[in-house]
């Protein structure tokens, strides 16, 4: 399989499942296609779009979590950031990537005082 050709593909899918959790391609066309080649290196070895960005396990319910886009998983954790862990999407609304920040899962949990990135 072309690698070209599956990274359009995966966009394509992408875009439908993402756009209606509030989530589109960051702008940073550079790293996305970046992530998306990667993406289809995992794919091409592992049969799945793995997150190109995290550690895959040999616990399969772990994997599942990282299957890109994780967004569904790890809704308040992005949310708050406004990006993915990644950054392949960013919020609808975020036209400077580079402003935000990853911020750890567990500080996003600990307090609800986290900045906010644009
Ligand atoms: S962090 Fe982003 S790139 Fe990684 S799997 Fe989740 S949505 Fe995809």
């Amino acid at each position: 399989m072309r690698i070209e050709s599956r990274k359009q593909a995966l966009r394509f899918f992408f875009q439908k499942v993402v756009g209606p959790l509030g989530y589109k391609f960051s702008p940073d066309e550079e790293l996305v296609e970046f992530c998306l080649e990667q993406e289809v290196k995992l794919e091409q070895k592992h049969g799945i779009p793995y997150c190109p960005c995290k550690a895959i396990t040999g616990d399969r319910e772990k994997n599942m979590l990282i299957v890109c886009p994780c967004i569904p998983f790890h809704r308040e954790h992005f949310d708050a950031m406004k990006r993915c862990w990644c950054g392949l999407f960013v919020h609808k609304e975020v036209i400077d990537p580079d402003s935000l920040k990853q911020i750890p899962e567990s500080q996003v949990r600990k307090g609800r005082d986290v900045p906010r990135g644009i």
